[in-house]
Protein backbone atom coordinates (compact mmCIF):
# COMPACT_ATOMS: atom_id res chain seq x y z
CA UNK A 1 0.00 0.00 0.00
CA UNK A 2 1.42 3.38 -0.80
CA UNK A 3 0.09 6.94 -0.38
CA UNK A 4 -1.45 8.13 3.20
CA UNK A 5 -2.45 4.20 3.61
CA UNK A 6 1.28 3.19 3.21
CA UNK A 7 2.17 5.97 5.53
CA UNK A 8 0.20 5.39 8.32
CA UNK A 9 0.15 1.73 8.35
CA UNK A 10 4.57 2.52 8.19
CA UNK A 11 4.27 4.60 11.37
CA UNK A 12 1.37 2.14 13.59
CA UNK A 13 4.35 -0.15 12.76
CA UNK A 14 6.96 1.39 14.80
CA UNK A 15 3.94 2.38 17.37
CA UNK A 16 3.35 5.57 16.51
CA UNK A 17 -0.35 5.68 16.74
CA UNK A 18 -2.26 7.71 14.01
CA UNK A 19 -5.19 9.50 13.11
CA UNK A 20 -6.92 10.85 10.10
CA UNK A 21 -7.44 14.24 9.72
CA UNK A 22 -9.30 16.31 7.31
CA UNK A 23 -7.17 17.90 4.54
CA UNK A 24 -6.99 20.78 2.41
CA UNK A 25 -8.60 21.01 -0.54
CA UNK A 26 -8.68 23.88 -3.53
CA UNK A 27 -6.59 25.93 -0.61
CA UNK A 28 -9.47 25.35 1.86
CA UNK A 29 -10.26 22.89 4.47
CA UNK A 30 -12.49 19.93 3.03
CA UNK A 31 -14.52 19.59 5.95
CA UNK A 32 -16.16 23.19 4.51
CA UNK A 33 -16.88 24.63 7.61
CA UNK A 34 -16.40 28.91 6.26
CA UNK A 35 -14.84 29.35 9.44
CA UNK A 36 -12.19 26.59 9.85
CA UNK A 37 -9.74 27.08 12.14
CA UNK A 38 -7.64 24.75 11.23
CA UNK A 39 -7.79 23.60 8.03
CA UNK A 40 -6.33 20.50 6.79
CA UNK A 41 -5.32 19.52 10.86
CA UNK A 42 -8.29 18.96 12.47
CA UNK A 43 -9.56 15.02 13.14
CA UNK A 44 -11.76 13.54 10.98
CA UNK A 45 -14.56 13.08 12.94
CA UNK A 46 -17.16 10.52 11.01
CA UNK A 47 -13.87 8.08 11.25
CA UNK A 48 -12.46 9.09 14.58
CA UNK A 49 -15.22 10.72 16.70
CA UNK A 50 -12.97 10.93 19.69
CA UNK A 51 -10.22 12.87 17.55
CA UNK A 52 -6.94 12.32 19.18
CA UNK A 53 -7.85 9.61 21.72
CA UNK A 54 -9.14 7.11 18.75
CA UNK A 55 -5.38 7.31 17.33
CA UNK A 56 -4.52 3.43 16.79
CA UNK A 57 -1.74 1.54 15.79
CA UNK A 58 -3.83 -1.28 14.84
CA UNK A 59 -3.39 -2.31 11.32
CA UNK A 60 -7.06 -3.06 10.41
CA UNK A 61 -8.62 0.39 11.51
CA UNK A 62 -5.88 1.97 9.39
CA UNK A 63 -6.90 0.61 6.66
CA UNK A 64 -9.92 0.65 6.68
CA UNK A 65 -10.09 4.90 7.65
CA UNK A 66 -7.57 5.11 4.62
CA UNK A 67 -9.82 2.80 2.27
CA UNK A 68 -12.66 5.27 3.10
CA UNK A 69 -10.52 8.63 2.69
CA UNK A 70 -7.59 7.76 0.64
CA UNK A 71 -6.63 11.46 1.01
CA UNK A 72 -7.19 12.24 4.62
CA UNK A 73 -4.10 13.36 6.43
CA UNK A 74 -2.55 11.68 8.91
CA UNK A 75 -1.56 13.01 12.27
CA UNK A 76 0.68 11.54 14.52
CA UNK A 77 0.21 11.15 18.73
CA UNK A 78 2.95 12.66 20.74
CA UNK A 79 4.01 11.63 23.95
CA UNK A 80 4.10 8.96 26.02
CA UNK A 81 1.64 6.70 23.51
CA UNK A 82 4.16 7.33 20.69
CA UNK A 83 7.37 7.76 22.44
CA UNK A 84 7.63 11.36 20.42
CA UNK A 85 8.70 14.83 21.46
CA UNK A 86 8.64 17.04 18.13
CA UNK A 87 9.97 20.25 18.10
CA UNK A 88 8.09 22.50 15.16
CA UNK A 89 9.73 25.24 14.06
CA UNK A 90 8.04 27.78 12.03
CA UNK A 91 9.77 30.33 10.34
CA UNK A 92 6.81 32.38 9.88
CA UNK A 93 6.46 33.32 13.51
CA UNK A 94 10.17 33.75 14.25
CA UNK A 95 11.44 30.49 14.61
CA UNK A 96 14.55 28.80 13.35
CA UNK A 97 16.79 26.10 13.62
CA UNK A 98 19.72 28.04 13.90
CA UNK A 99 18.43 30.25 16.89
CA UNK A 100 17.59 27.53 19.31
CA UNK A 101 18.94 27.57 22.96
CA UNK A 102 21.33 24.96 22.51
CA UNK A 103 21.57 22.58 20.01
CA UNK A 104 20.13 19.96 18.70
CA UNK A 105 21.69 16.49 17.87
CA UNK A 106 20.87 14.63 14.39
CA UNK A 107 17.74 13.20 14.25
CA UNK A 108 14.34 12.07 12.14
CA UNK A 109 13.66 15.53 10.28
CA UNK A 110 10.20 16.85 8.27
CA UNK A 111 10.13 19.71 6.26
CA UNK A 112 6.29 21.18 6.94
CA UNK A 113 3.84 22.21 4.08
CA UNK A 114 4.03 25.46 5.48
CA UNK A 115 8.25 25.90 5.32
CA UNK A 116 9.12 24.64 8.90
CA UNK A 117 10.46 21.68 10.50
CA UNK A 118 9.65 18.82 12.90
CA UNK A 119 12.60 17.34 14.66
CA UNK A 120 11.18 13.93 16.44
CA UNK A 121 12.88 13.17 19.52
CA UNK A 122 12.92 10.43 21.97
CA UNK A 123 10.59 11.51 24.48
CA UNK A 124 12.36 11.20 27.59
CA UNK A 125 9.57 9.46 29.39
CA UNK A 126 7.33 9.38 32.66
CA UNK A 127 7.94 12.45 35.10
CA UNK A 128 8.72 14.83 32.29
CA UNK A 129 5.85 17.52 30.96
CA UNK A 130 7.12 19.57 28.54
CA UNK A 131 5.68 23.50 28.37
CA UNK A 132 3.65 23.86 24.69
CA UNK A 133 6.17 26.67 23.42
CA UNK A 134 9.76 26.83 23.57
CA UNK A 135 10.23 29.91 26.30
CA UNK A 136 12.30 32.66 25.20
CA UNK A 137 12.09 31.44 21.46
CA UNK A 138 9.30 32.99 19.33
CA UNK A 139 8.26 30.74 16.50
CA UNK A 140 9.30 26.92 18.21
CA UNK A 141 6.76 24.51 19.91
CA UNK A 142 6.78 21.49 21.29
CA UNK A 143 4.60 18.68 20.66
CA UNK A 144 4.26 16.45 23.47
CA UNK A 145 1.78 15.59 26.03
CA UNK A 146 -1.94 15.67 24.54
CA UNK A 147 -0.70 17.04 21.04
CA UNK A 148 -0.32 14.75 17.71
CA UNK A 149 1.57 15.81 14.67
CA UNK A 150 0.69 16.02 10.86
CA UNK A 151 2.77 13.56 9.01
CA UNK A 152 4.03 12.98 5.54
CA UNK A 153 2.99 12.96 2.90
CA UNK A 154 -0.19 15.16 4.20
CA UNK A 155 -0.75 18.19 2.35
CA UNK A 156 -0.48 21.59 3.75
CA UNK A 157 -3.03 24.56 2.53
CA UNK A 158 -0.27 25.70 0.67
CA UNK A 159 -0.06 23.38 -1.74
CA UNK A 160 3.35 21.50 -0.48
CA UNK A 161 3.36 18.26 1.42
CA UNK A 162 4.93 17.36 4.66
CA UNK A 163 8.03 15.24 3.85
CA UNK A 164 11.05 13.48 5.63
CA UNK A 165 14.51 15.63 5.53
CA UNK A 166 15.67 13.03 7.75
CA UNK A 167 13.64 9.96 7.03
CA UNK A 168 12.69 8.02 10.56
CA UNK A 169 14.03 4.49 8.83
CA UNK A 170 17.19 5.73 8.89
CA UNK A 171 18.11 7.41 11.72
CA UNK A 172 17.57 6.40 14.83
CA UNK A 173 15.69 8.89 17.36
CA UNK A 174 18.00 11.70 19.51
CA UNK A 175 17.49 11.52 22.39
CA UNK A 176 16.13 14.96 23.74
CA UNK A 177 19.15 17.36 24.35
CA UNK A 178 19.98 17.86 28.45
CA UNK A 179 18.87 21.67 27.87
CA UNK A 180 15.53 20.63 26.53
CA UNK A 181 15.17 17.89 29.50
CA UNK A 182 15.82 21.13 32.17
CA UNK A 183 12.96 22.73 30.61
CA UNK A 184 10.51 19.85 31.21
CA UNK A 185 11.57 18.32 34.74
CA UNK A 186 8.47 18.55 36.89
CA UNK A 187 9.01 18.91 40.87
CA UNK A 188 7.57 15.60 41.11
CA UNK A 189 10.29 14.20 39.01
CA UNK A 190 11.84 11.35 40.34
CA UNK A 191 14.76 8.85 38.24
CA UNK A 192 13.20 5.47 38.23
CA UNK A 193 14.46 3.07 40.82
CA UNK A 194 13.96 0.00 38.29
CA UNK A 195 16.71 0.53 35.60
CA UNK A 196 17.88 -2.95 34.04
CA UNK A 197 21.44 -4.00 34.64
CA UNK A 198 22.26 -4.01 30.60
CA UNK A 199 24.86 -6.36 29.66
CA UNK A 200 25.27 -6.89 26.12
CA UNK A 201 28.63 -8.95 26.95
CA UNK A 202 30.88 -6.52 25.24
CA UNK A 203 28.32 -7.05 21.27
CA UNK A 204 27.58 -4.25 19.37
CA UNK A 205 28.77 -0.69 19.54
CA UNK A 206 29.06 1.98 21.80
CA UNK A 207 26.13 4.09 19.91
CA UNK A 208 24.25 0.54 19.59
CA UNK A 209 24.49 0.11 24.02
CA UNK A 210 23.57 3.32 25.00
CA UNK A 211 20.37 3.35 22.42
CA UNK A 212 19.49 0.10 24.37
CA UNK A 213 20.17 1.46 27.71
CA UNK A 214 17.97 4.20 26.79
CA UNK A 215 15.22 1.58 24.78
CA UNK A 216 15.05 -0.34 28.08
CA UNK A 217 15.06 2.73 31.01
CA UNK A 218 12.04 4.46 28.59
CA UNK A 219 10.23 0.48 28.90
CA UNK A 220 10.84 0.46 32.37
CA UNK A 221 9.05 3.96 33.34
CA UNK A 222 5.75 2.17 30.79
CA UNK A 223 2.58 3.39 32.35
CA UNK A 224 -0.64 1.17 32.78
CA UNK A 225 -2.20 1.57 29.16
CA UNK A 226 0.50 1.91 27.20
CA UNK A 227 2.61 -1.29 27.90
CA UNK A 228 2.56 -3.32 24.88
CA UNK A 229 2.65 -0.17 22.37
CA UNK A 230 5.62 0.65 24.35
CA UNK A 231 7.39 -2.79 24.49
CA UNK A 232 6.28 -2.67 20.40
CA UNK A 233 8.10 0.79 19.80
CA UNK A 234 11.60 -0.71 21.94
CA UNK A 235 11.54 -4.09 19.65
CA UNK A 236 11.36 -2.02 16.56
CA UNK A 237 13.62 0.94 17.26
CA UNK A 238 16.13 -2.02 18.53
CA UNK A 239 15.48 -3.94 15.22
CA UNK A 240 16.72 -1.11 13.66
CA UNK A 241 19.77 -1.10 15.32
CA UNK A 242 20.42 -4.89 14.83
CA UNK A 243 19.73 -4.40 11.11
CA UNK A 244 22.34 -1.29 10.97
CA UNK A 245 25.29 -3.68 12.82
CA UNK A 246 24.76 -1.49 16.17
CA UNK A 247 23.69 -4.46 18.84
CA UNK A 248 23.12 -8.30 18.57
CA UNK A 249 19.55 -9.78 18.15
CA UNK A 250 19.98 -12.09 20.63
CA UNK A 251 21.69 -10.27 23.19
CA UNK A 252 18.53 -7.22 22.81
CA UNK A 253 15.61 -10.23 23.04
CA UNK A 254 17.04 -11.41 26.01
CA UNK A 255 17.31 -7.91 27.97
CA UNK A 256 13.74 -7.09 26.17
CA UNK A 257 12.07 -9.89 27.55
CA UNK A 258 12.79 -9.74 31.65
CA UNK A 259 11.97 -5.71 31.53
CA UNK A 260 8.45 -6.23 29.45
CA UNK A 261 7.54 -9.23 32.67
CA UNK A 262 8.90 -6.10 34.48
CA UNK A 263 6.11 -3.54 33.48
CA UNK A 264 3.55 -6.76 34.06
CA UNK A 265 2.61 -8.07 30.49
CA UNK A 266 1.97 -11.75 30.21
CA UNK A 267 5.03 -13.78 29.26
CA UNK A 268 2.90 -14.98 26.10
CA UNK A 269 2.06 -11.38 25.07
CA UNK A 270 5.66 -10.15 25.69
CA UNK A 271 7.59 -13.09 23.74
CA UNK A 272 5.00 -12.41 21.10
CA UNK A 273 4.92 -8.15 21.14
CA UNK A 274 9.01 -8.80 21.00
CA UNK A 275 9.10 -11.08 17.74
CA UNK A 276 6.57 -9.18 16.28
CA UNK A 277 8.18 -5.75 16.89
CA UNK A 278 12.22 -6.79 16.20
CA UNK A 279 10.60 -8.16 12.69
CA UNK A 280 9.01 -5.51 11.90
CA UNK A 281 12.51 -3.42 12.89
CA UNK A 282 14.48 -5.58 11.21
CA UNK A 283 12.76 -5.02 8.26
CA UNK A 284 12.55 -1.50 7.98
CA UNK A 285 8.88 -1.42 9.24
CA UNK A 286 7.08 -1.85 5.94
CA UNK A 287 4.21 -3.97 6.25
ZN1 LIG B 1 -11.67 22.23 8.64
Amino acid sequence: MTGPAGAALDYAARGWPVLPLWWPEKGRCACEKPDCQHPGKHPLGKLAPAGRNSATTAPETIRRWWGRCPQASIGIVTGLESGLLVMDVDPRNGGHPNRLPGNLPITASVTTGGGGWHFYLAHPGNGFRFPKALPGCEGVDLKAAGGYVLAPPSLHISGQRYAWQIPHHSTPLAPCPEWLLELAKCPEHRPPSTIPAVDTGGLGSAYGRAALRGELTRLAQTIEGGRNNALNRAAYCLGRLVAAGHLDEECVVNLLLPVGANIGLGEREVRATVQSGLRAGLEGGHV
